[in-house]
């Protein structure tokens, strides 16, 4: 199948044939032909699948011809769980649509001034990307018209239910027309997002594309056991001296091991940022643009910052924590191996992860080989029986997510949050920071599977 057989309009294929697109994927395939017939469509599609071009050509297909409705409102509204993913969704509309006249694509986040958005939003509005939360404060102000509305797309469906973000989602969907189309795309379509569905969508096409175990096909993925955090660090310093490795995200639980990380490297004279939720949008943006024009070699990142960045010179993933809940290790590692490219990904574990790595291998329906590097051997090996299991053919079994009602990212992810009482200043970390890090963060590897080796 082509892009020319999908009954899209001559500028959206011109479009993207400058991109050097040759053929819709799978779910542009599946979805596209369904949504320009006017459906619902309810598709597990991850990012990296092509999903976000599955849903704007046939979003940009309407807006080809003139809205029946007089107004300025938007005709097309895209719900993110990030602000990250809206600003990346954001700017693959521009591609797709520059051809197109007079398309206006504007994007309402979280972080951002509300002078800013107030005027953004004064003036006319084709498509409108949107976080949540910051939505529904200029709804409530009266600052939006949805009279015009024909396209409602929940992207990421199953993050925003993970963050609390269902009652508002269902608040907004219920001020725009009831005659619309509404597109849900998720990772996984499980009982919940049935159940969300179910209200907000009509009889909608439903369409699964590649299992996570065939989109993982390009990346290699590597385990190393770890003793503690000195050893953690040993390794990464290891692993980023490698010339092979061009850029890196490297992922730590928490907002605040993400800074000290970023500035151990740094004062360690690597290219160093650190991308976390707590920063400002603008200070995230600069991060981000200073990682696509390859001025940063290697970020350290929290889960939900990173979440669908998509530069394709990131040669490696380092889970420098793990994950907590196993859908996120599948996120993460799909920001290497972007557009057929192959990655590595190399996970630390100790002994308290014995029950993330279960649950990710069988997520995954894959087991995650141990890797040691001569010199840097764990002292402590795992118990035979425990995490020597043989690969998990289970397929996904739903975990259990946090399906707090709350609105607010930070409730949903206290985890993140948890050192924050400990006196750290933010700023520079010195060796006696990282001492004293390492003497609280060694309190973690004391529980679990390993058993002590004969030393
Ligand atoms: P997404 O899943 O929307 O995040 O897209 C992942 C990557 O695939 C992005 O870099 C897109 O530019 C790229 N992409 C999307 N559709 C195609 C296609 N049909 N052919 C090649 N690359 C594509």
């Amino acid at each position: 199948m082509s892009f020319e057989d999908l009954n899209l309009h001559p500028a959206i294929i011109k479009a993207i044939n400058d991109l050097g697109y040759t053929a819709p994927t799978p779910i542009q395939q599946q979805a596209i032909p369904e949504l320009i017939k006017g459906h619902d469509v309810m598709a597990s599609a991850q990012t990296g699948t092509g999903k976000t071009a599955a849903f704007m050509l046939p979003a940009l297909n309407r807006l080809a011809t003139p809205a029946k409705i007089h107004g300025r409102g938007p005709r097309i509204l895209v719900l993110t769980p990030t602000r990250e993913l809206a600003l990346q969704v954001s700017d693959a509309t521009n591609k797709y649509g520059k051809y197109l006249s007079r398309v206006r694509v504007v994007s309402i986040l979280g972080g951002m001034s509300y002078v800013l958005q107030n005027k953004l939003l004064s003036q006319t509005v084709d498509i409108l990307v949107a976080t949540p939360g910051r939505l529904i404060d200029h709804i409530q102000r009266g600052r939006i018209d949805f009279s015009r509305l024909e396209m409602l797309v929940l992207d990421e469906a199953d993050r925003m239910l993970d963050m609390g973000f269902v009652h508002d989602v269902e608040s907004i969907a219920s001020v725009t027309p009831s005659n619309r189309q509404t597109l849900l795309f998720s990772a996984t379509l499980d009982s919940m997002i049935d159940k969300i569905a179910a209200r907000l969508l009509k009889s909608p096409k439903r369409i699964q594309v590649a299992s996570h175990r065939a989109k993982l096909e390009n990346i290699e993925q590597r385990l190393h056991y770890v003793d503690d955090l000195s050893h953690k660090n040993r390794l990464l310093d290891h692993l980023l001296r490698d010339q092979s490795l061009k850029q890196a995200i490297v992922f730590t639980a928490t907002k605040r091991d993400a800074d000290e990380l970023a500035d151990d490297l740094a004062a360690q004279g690597h290219e160093a940022g650190a991308l976390h939720g707590d920063m400002s949008q603008r200070e995230r943006t600069r991060t981000l643009t200073k990682l696509r024009n390859g001025r940063l070699r290697i970020l350290v990142a929290t889960d939900v910052a990173a979440r669908g960045i998509d530069v394709a010179d990131i040669t490696h993933v380092i889970n420098f924590d793990l994950p907590k809940f196993a859908e996120d290790y599948v996120h993460r590692i799909g920001r290497t191996g972007r557009a057929g490219a192959s990655g590595i990904a190399v996970s630390f574990a100790s002994g308290k992860d014995s029950i993330s790595l279960k649950r990710i291998e069988r997520f995954t329906g894959h087991r995650i080989t141990p890797s040691v590097i001569p010199g840097m051997e764990p002292k402590f090996k795992p118990r035979l029986g425990q995490n020597d299991g043989k690969s998990q053919r289970t397929p996904h079994v739903a975990h259990k997510r946090n399906r707090s009602w709350a609105s607010n990212e930070k409730n949903v992810f206290n985890h993140a949050d948890s050192n924050r009482n400990s006196p750290h200043k933010y700023g520079r970390s010195t060796a006696n920071d990282s001492r004293k890090r390492s003497f609280r963060r060694s309190s973690q590897f004391n529980s679990g599977i390993y058993a002590e080796s004969s030393n």
